[in-house]
């Protein structure tokens, strides 16, 4: 029987990592489900090998290139081998960093047709407030909307709800034009409700 797909996303800070955790354990403790979980190399923030939540809560995780999802398969092939059991559910974190061109789409389907159910977490947008990757493609593999968790956070300016991640750069507000994702630098991120979020260059709609 096919797989069910389930997603959680969100802002930053709204605790879709810690969800992600939450439900994983449940599943390993209560309903005896054998869970890999997976995340984007890129993610460095968790540290090599984990998934981490901002409460310091880690667990083990399998590390894909962002430019191959393909690896995927890979890698649950190659840690069933390892283990010596089939695993019932694939877990993948900041499931954003992946491209709809990477692949990852079709990739999760062929979990999905493969009997494995599929959880991912990852932001719903990105710092412009636009779709960022392929998290927002991935509803279209739930098979209803209870399979969609949506997180927000709340603005550190107002307090009211928070939709979007405000990026700064040495504390002011990034361009528009800055890349979605950026490697290093001195940015940091808060959450912001649309009255606050701050975003110079944005092009009118032609
Ligand atoms: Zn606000």
């Amino acid at each position: 029987m096919r797989g069910t797909m389930k997603l959680i996303m969100g802002n930053m800070f709204a605790g879709k990592t810690t969800e992600l955790i939450t439900r994983i354990d449940i599943m390993r403790k209560h309903g005896r489900k054998k869970v890999l979980i997976l995340k984007p190399s890129i993610d460095t923030r968790s540290g090599a090998g984990k998934i981490k939540n901002f409460h310091g809560r880690a667990m083990d995780a399998i590390e894909i290139p962002i430019n191959h999802a393909k690896s995927v398969l890979q890698a649950v092939h190659e840690e069933e081998l390892r283990v010596g059991n089939k695993f019932d559910v694939i877990a993948i974190d900041e499931v954003q960093f992946f491209t709809f061109r990477s692949g990852i789409y079709r990739i999760i389907n062929e979990l999905l047709e493969n009997e494995y159910d599929v959880i991912a977490a990852g932001l719903r947008l990105d710092f412009r407030g636009e779709p960022f990757g392929s998290t927002l493609d991935l509803v279209g593999l739930c098979e209803g909307m209870h399979n969609v968790t949506l997180l927000s956070s709340f603005c550190t300016m107002c307090g009211k709800p928070a939709h979007l991640p405000q990026r700064l750069i040495d504390g002011d507000p990034a361009p528009y034009e800055s890349t979605q994702i950026q490697v290093g630098g001195k940015e940091s991120y808060e959450a912001r409700c649309y009255e606050c979020h701050k975003l110079p260059g944005r092009p009118s709609v032609q």
